[in-house]
């Protein structure tokens, strides 16, 4: 596969032809919508289900949002709450956009209030304790909140502290980088990107072991910055290391083999398997990685930083979390209908759920319509039917205007939706995705049209 551009320039092509057929003037959020998980639009002729029901919604990003949009109009007479004590709401699959320099953050910033819908409760602070055997959480502010269900869409935490001499105020210092997981973090990791590809020498770039969100995003922002390192005509004056705790690249294996060859071959990015940072030495230009044959330290001029990433601490203390095995510390739902194990009036959305695969935007929006389904299904003391298959996405940019449309399910199968994009293939339409399409989808999504 080769990473150079033939089609940005070309003449129209049968497969971009299709594309922007099926993309024209009404198509595209249906087509982002597909390419983000779901096939459903909106309907504005569904009877409301009468209810009194008090439901809690913990959390207003990308899960919360869309639940809250769906359960208002799904629901009459419900009290929906929606707690958390962010203004600012980040459309996140942008940040790697942001931390690379082709979006300003500005774009990737909004406001929570623009998409509460009507009538639904918004209690600005966070949750500090979930009592889920007396159907109550207690907030920072003292309240306590009793539910008749719960619904827990609080995300995941980024553990900077897990790193030795690391904490995100040394982001855009030192030649320290991490996209994750504000538009500030990503917007002084671009000022570092910039210089680091603007001079020239030795970029480490990590990934912490376990599960990320969006684990694609430490392998693009590796791709991106030695693109802009050819663009800027350095790429000779650089050496590029990816470090990876375990021995494979990416989940799907037909993903991992494209970029266990890719790297080295075409992008000339030495791996170092099993290899995790442990520490780093902000001053000295150092890090520390544990590996199978003990600590290894090296000089770096850049290093882009992910640090390791759990449920929230409030989740992760509580009752409603997976007490062992794989998944202990996140939320333990059952991977298909996601509702909590244990606690049947609790479900779960988004990235704070412990189940294989799926922390991503495409995935939430495939995870919402299950969990509203089953959580309707439950109020009406019905067995919750709705299945979801694990879906995830995840445009991998490989360089500015190309990319590959990775779709997979639990199985690890490749699930396109397009049949005109290959999913083996790196090509300009997941770039225009990315860069044009999803954000509009994004918005769609928290107010529960797509
Ligand atoms: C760099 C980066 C790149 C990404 N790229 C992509 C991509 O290309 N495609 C894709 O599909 N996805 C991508 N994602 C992933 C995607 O953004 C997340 O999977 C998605 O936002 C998860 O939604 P969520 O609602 O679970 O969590 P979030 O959207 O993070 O929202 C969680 C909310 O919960 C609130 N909260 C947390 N704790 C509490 C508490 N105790 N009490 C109350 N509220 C609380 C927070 O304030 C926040 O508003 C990317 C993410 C990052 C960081």
């Amino acid at each position: 596969m080769s990473h150079r551009s033939d089609s940005r320039h070309g003449s129209i092509n049968p497969g971009r032809r299709r594309f922007l057929q099926a993309t024209g003037a009404t198509g595209v959020l249906a087509a982002a919508g597909a390419v983000t998980g779901s096939h459903m639009l909106y309907s504005s002729n569904v009877r409301a289900q009468p209810s009194n029901a008090r439901i809690v919604i913990v959390g207003a990003g990308a899960a919360g949002l869309s639940l809250a949009s769906r359960l208002a109009r799904e629901l009459d007479g419900a009290r929906i709450t929606i707690v958390d004590p962010r203004e600012e709401h980040y459309y996140q699959p942008g940040l790697t956009l942001v931390a690379t320099g082709a979006w300003d953050a500005e774009r990737v910033i909004d406001r929570n209030a623009r998409y509460i819908p009507r009538g639904v409760d918004w209690v600005r602070s966070a949750v500090v304790e979930y009592d889920p055997d007396n159907d109550r959480v207690v907030t920072d502010g003292g309240d306590t909140l009793e539910y008749d269900y719960l619904l827990v869409a609080t995300g995941l935490q980024v553990n900077f502290d897990a790193i030795e001499g690391m904490e995100p105020g040394l982001i855009g210092q030192e030649g320290i980088a991490c996209v994750y997981d504000n538009p500030d973090h990503a917007g002084r990791s671009w000022r570092m990107i910039r210089e680091f590809t603007d001079s020239g020498g030795i970029g480490l770039f990590t990934r912490a072991p376990g599960a990320i969100k969006c684990a694609g995003a430490p392998l693009k922002v590796t791709m991106l910055s030695e693109h802009r390192l050819r663009r800027q005509g350095n790429r000779n004056a650089a050496e590029l290391h990816y470090f990876q705790p375990g021995d494979s690249l990416f989940s799907q294996p037909d993903m991992d083999e494209f970029l266990k060859r890719h790297f080295p071959d075409e992008r000339d990015i030495n791996v170092n398997w099993q290899h995790q940072l442990k520490a780093i030495e902000p001053g000295a230009r150092q890090a520390v990685f544990s590996t199978d044959n003990g600590e290894r330290t090296v000089d770096y001029d850049f290093i882009h930083v992910v640090p390791p990433m759990s449920a929230p601490d409030p989740v992760r203390n509580s009752e409603l979390a997976w007490a062992d095995g794989p998944f202990a510390g996140w939320l333990e739902v059952d991977r298909h209908t996601m509702q909590h194990r244990r606690y049947p009036n609790v479900f779960g959305v988004g990235d704070v759920v412990g189940t294989p695969i799926g922390k991503t935007a495409a995935s939430v929006k495939a995870q919402v319509p299950v969990a509203v389904d089953n959580l309707l299904a439950v109020m009406q003391e019905r067995e919750p039917a709705a299945s979801y298959n694990g879906y995830t996405s995840c445009p991998l940019i490989t360089e500015q205007g190309r990319g590959i449309l990775v779709e997979f399910d639990y199985d690890l199968n490749m699930v396109p939706s397009f049949d005109f994009i290959d999913p083996y293939k790196e090509q300009w339409v997941p770039w225009v995705m990315k860069d044009r399409m999803l954000h509009a989808a994004y918005n769609a999504m928290l107010r529960g049209r797509i």
